[in-house]
């Protein structure tokens, strides 16, 4: 059934509450509580990044970009995906790997390489400022060329915000290659 909307002006909805679904209005009065994306909450925010999820491999300009896709998403939401050391590890190396290392597909590999053998890691303190740019942008964009555009947007201003950890990544980065490198 369709809730029509009130107009009445003696009618003064809260400020949280969600747009009914069937207007079609963004639910922008929510931000997720993870990364602030004007998404409407947690699980709507969620709901985005599965769809680019969903989309990655309709489109080669989609699918070049979705490593950076993940690793922006895991490191903006770092509770659900990066809890473990390891897993920390893994999406703020791949995200180093991407834009400091050419990211070719075998610097890639040698991470899980790397991860799945000893390791000694610590995991830094969780950031509280991980971006500007969320998924909600991405997910907005037009066109595939302009989602590309987007992506490696977020995925600088991700690494940006992981300033401060940057250094340990490119260690991270260095120890997963020497890894590989010395198992030829
Ligand atoms: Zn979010």
């Amino acid at each position: 059934m369709l809730i029509a909307q009130v107009s009445s002006p003696r009618f003064r909805k809260p400020r949280l509450q969600r747009m009914p679904a069937q207007t079609g209005t963004p639910m922008e009065s929510q931000a997720c509580p993870s990364c602030g994306a004007r998404a409407g909450g947690r699980a709507e925010c969620q709901g985005l990044f599965d769809q680019l999820g969903a989309l990655a491999w309709s489109d080669p300009r989609r699918a070049a970009v979705h490593n950076l896709v993940v690793d922006a998403y895991c490191l903006q939401h770092p509770d659900q995906y990066c809890e473990s050391a390891k897993s920390y590890a893994a999406h703020l190396t791949r995200l180093c790997c991407a834009l400091e290392f050419g990211g070719q597909p075998c610097l890639y590999w040698a991470i899980p390489r790397w991860l799945d053998g000893k390791v000694q890691l610590r995991k830094p303190l969780a950031l509280r400022v991980r971006g500007a740019v969320t998924v909600a942008d991405v997910h907005a964009a037009p066109n595939s060329d302009a989602y590309a555009a987007r992506v490696r947007e977020w995925a600088r201003s991700v690494w940006e915000a992981y300033a401060s950890q940057q250094d340990l990544a490119r260690a991270w980065m260095r120890a997963a290659i020497a890894g590989v490198s010395s198992r030829r």
